[in-house]
Parts: C-alpha cells; sequence; structure tokens
C-alpha cells in the first residue's frame, strides 16, 4: 500500500470523513486542529478507524481533534476568529497564545541535555545512567499524530526541532566516555519515519565504532500502530529489516518498544504480518501506552491489549501517565483511577503479561510508579516507588503521599509526613548542579 497522509487542510477529502461527520463535527476539528497538530492516514483511515460510529471510535479518538481537547473559553475564541474570516496570522497568533497556557515544556526535560568538552548535545537526553535518548534529525516526525502527544509543540511549529541531532560522531564519543550507558534509544517522533538509508547512516557508525559497553539499541516507535506497511510494501521494507538483522547477528539486543494505545491496533492482517518480519530479524518487541480518557481507560482494553500482545509475542512493558502537558484536561486520568485500571487488568493476565510495569509518571525526578493505595494508622495513603530515579539509590523504596482521588501528577500529591517528600533536597542540588554546570 502506498502512504498517503491528511492534515487539517486536507481531511475533507477523505471519502469516509464526507459520509460520516456532519459540518458541525467537521468545524469541531477546523477549531481544534488550529492548536493541535493533526496528521492521518490511509491505514488509519481504511483499516483502524470505525466508520459506523468514528466519535466513540478510540482511533478516532487517537488521531482526530476532538471538541473537548480545547476549554470551552479557548474554543469559543478560535471559533469566532474562523466565523468572522479572521486573517490565517490573526488565528495562528492566538492559538500560540492557546498554545503557551498549555505547558508545552512538561517535567524538567530541559535539564537533560548531556554535555562533551563544552559542547552541548542538544539532539540527546541522558537523565538516567544507563539510556541515552537520542532524536536523530530527521526522524522528528510521525506516520500520523496522536491527539494527546506531549511531543506537539514540535509539530506545530512553536520551537525548533530541539531535540534534535545530526552529528552522531558527538554522540558516539559521549557513549564511549560514559561507561554505564548500556542503551542507546532511539526516538522523536518516531525515529522508523526515516528510510533504511538515512536510519543506517546512524546505525552503521555506532556498530562499526564497537563500543564495549554498548549492548543494545533501542527504538521507540508507532509505525506498527500507524503504518505497518513500513515493513511489507514500502520501497525500503527489506533494507529495513536487513539492517535490524545487521543489528542483531553483530550481537546486540535489538529492542523494538512499540507503541500502542489499543488493541484495535493489533488486529489487522497487516499488523500482525508486520510484526512477524520484524520479529523474524531476532529483534524484541515491546510494548508501551499511556493511559488516555476517551481511549483507553478501561481494564478489559489493557487486558485484551496485554494478552493479544503476548499471544503475538510481544512483552508488555511499561503504562504510562499522560503528561502534565496539552490537552491533559481531556486525556489526563487521576492516579488512583489510573492504579485501580491498572490493577484490575494485571489480575486478569497471565505472568508472561505481568511483565507491564505502572502506572508510571516521567516526572523530573525520575518514573515514579503508584504501587497502590493502602491504609496507614487508619489513614489511606498513596504508595508510590521510583522504577528509575535521577539519584539510582532512590529506586524501589516505596514512600506514601496523603490519599488524593483526583491528582493527576506527582507535584499534586502531598507526602503524608513533613512538607517534603524524601527525595525532594537532593533533587535540587542535583538540579542546581546541572544549570551550572549548562
Ligand atoms: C523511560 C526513560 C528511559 C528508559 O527507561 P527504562 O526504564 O530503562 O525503560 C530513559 N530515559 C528517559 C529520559 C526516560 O524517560
Ligand atoms: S507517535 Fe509518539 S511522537 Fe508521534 S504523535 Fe504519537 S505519541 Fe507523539
Amino acid at each position: 500500500m502506498k502512504y498517503k497522509s491528511y492534515t487539517a487542510k486536507t481531511y475533507k477529502e477523505i471519502p469516509q470523513v464526507q459520509k460520516a461527520l456532519t459540518e458541525e463535527q467537521m468545524f469541531d476539528i477546523d477549531v481544534v486542529s488550529k492548536v493541535f497538530p493533526f496528521k492521518v492516514n490511509n491505514y488509519v483511515i481504511d483499516e483502524l478507524i470505525d466508520w459506523d460510529n468514528p466519535l466513540e471510535d478510540p482511533i478516532f479518538r487517537l488521531t482526530f481533534p476532538q471538541r473537548g481537547m480545547l476549554l470551552d473559553e479557548d474554543y469559543e475564541t478560535i471559533a469566532k476568529l474562523i466565523k468572522e474570516g479572521a486573517p490565517e496570522e490573526k488565528i495562528k497568533q492566538v492559538a500560540n497564545e492557546i498554545r503557551m497556557k498549555l505547558n508545552p515544556h512538561p517535567a524538567g526535560q530541559k535539564y537533560n541535555v548531556p554535555e562533551i568538552d563544552g559542547v552541548r548535545l542538544e539532539g540527546a537526553q541522558h537523565k538516567y545512567k544507563e539510556t541515552i535518548l537520542f532524536f536523530p534529525k530527521q526522524g522528528q516526525t510521525c506516520h500520523a499524530y496522536c491527539s494527546f502527544c506531549f511531543r506537539w509543540p514540535q509539530f506545530v511549529g512553536i520551537e525548533e526541532l530541539k531535540f534534535a541531532m545530526k552529528e552522531v560522531d558527538i554522540l558516539i564519543e559521549y557513549i564511549k566516555r560514559n561507561e554505564t550507558i548500556t542503551d542507546i534509544l532511539f526516538t522523536g517522533g518516531d525515529p522508523m519515519i526515516m528510510n533504511a538509508k538515512v536510519f543506517a547512516s546512524y546505525i552503521r557508525p555506532i556498530l562499526d565504532a564497537n563500543i564495549p559497553h554498548l549492548k543494545t539499541i533501542r527504538i521507540g516507535t508507532k509505525v506498527l500502530g500507524f503504518w505497518p506497511y513500513k515493513f511489507l510494501t514500502d520501497p525500503d521494507a527489506q533494507e529495513m529489516l536487513d539492517l535490524f538483522k545487521e543489528i542483531v547477528d553483530r550481537g546486540y539486543h535489538l529492542a523494538f518498544m512499540a507503541h500502542f494505545n489499543h488493541y484495535k491496533e493489533l488486529r489487522t492482517d497487516a499488523v500482525k504480518e508486520a510484526t512477524e518480519k520484524v520479529l523474524e530479524t531476532g529483534a524484541v518487541i515491546r510494548t508501551q501506552s499511556p493511559i488516555l480518557r476517551h481511549i483507553n481507560d478501561s481494564a478489559n482494553v489493557w487486558a485484551t491489549m496485554w494478552k493479544e500482545q503476548v499471544q503475538m509475542r510481544m512483552v508488555p512493558y511499561y503504562m504510562f501517565m499522560a503528561r502534565d502537558t496539552g490537552a491533559q484536561h481531556y486525556f489526563g486520568v487521576p492516579l488512583v483511577r489510573a492504579w485501580e485500571i491498572f490493577r484490575d487488568a494485571y489480575k486478569q493476565v497471565s505472568g508472561l503479561a505481568r511483565t507491564v510495569k505502572g502506572p508510571s509518571m516521567s516526572a523530573t525526578p525520575g518514573k515514579v510508579r503508584i504501587l497502590g493505595v493502602s491504609e496507614i494508622n487508619g489513614e489511606k495513603v498513596i504508595v508510590l516507588d521510583f522504577l528509575q530515579g535521577r539519584n539510582p539509590d532512590w529506586v524501589g523504596k516505596p514512600f506514601f503521599a496523603k490519599y488524593d482521588e483526583n491528582a493527576m501528577w506527582l507535584d499534586e500529591l502531598k507526602p503524608l509526613e513533613g512538607d517534603e517528600f524524601f527525595f525532594e533536597k537532593e533533587l535540587e542540588e542535583i538540579l542546581g548542579l546541572e544549570k551550572v554546570q549548562n
């Protein structure tokens, strides 16, 4: 199948849209897509979305802008401008003002930029000792856009591709000098938007550098969810698969971190075949997703998804909390509710699917998991622990917060005792130091 994408400018050409959506519904899309990125493709349209009832369909909600993603006053502002026929420039400016209110830079990402001989590696993040994140310059877009995406500022162009890097040589030098790094994680955007030649131009130098402590190449990607034909009919399909095989043959663990939000994304012939092709190379597919209201906030969805993934020989890996950015008011699930869903799903699946961890917040101090709700001396508490910490010593120690049914993120929780959590002082010191170094 040949890839064809649609945006806010062209989506009305899609026959299913013309048939299934009313004028009002299209107007909602026009309004919301002024603020949030919108891109969809022919696979998502033809094979994933149920057009008999699109507004209830999780994949429609995952890709098409939703009315509720904007607060009423912001919706009204944009709607009015469109109705008045305001110039595009004016609408852009107002949309940007709305975007700036939506916390475009969550969770202290600006602190994680590594440095070598005084040169900042703007296309990388190194937060946890073992793993360096790498944002290849040509991998900063996606085959379609998720409506909840926390990387949305880069798609709507309010920032330069901030975390994008071309100079693979500097990266290699940095990895060589930091012997704690065992994993390099290619991320984006979606690195699988790159064709095989471009991807090889990053991968081969890394393989050829023969860095003894580097063991794992990870690729964080939604390509199996949004464009499985990448491995089936794209002109470079075989070349990409051969490159995967080469990585594996050279002794690396190739970890394909697949982003799936709903079991519907696992059920087409194309995704099943593409999964087989990727597995045949020797790659291991691990899966992850945020938990999202309106899309997958039900234990049944998660249990079904994990079971089907295991059946397809994938390894469930993470359930994330939606970040505190963009339309979190629409997609966000409270921490306690997320834990309930996680637990209800977890208890229904075989041990082979209980490799999954979560629900986890990628917050400034680290990846914090909600272990559950418990009681201490008759008082309800939330129990948390670190799955990853800026200080590795924080990991795996349960700690307590006051019970709060509505809290959506770590910074809304209060410690059970005292004014701060056990890590807060040290975190300030660590961040202070990084600022000085930068
Ligand atoms: C999640 C994450 C990683 C990888 O963590 P694992 O637990 O090893 O999967 C690395 N860096 C950052 C910044 C992350 O958020
Ligand atoms: S695939 Fe990932 S980076 Fe791309 S839009 Fe979805 S969440 Fe964002």
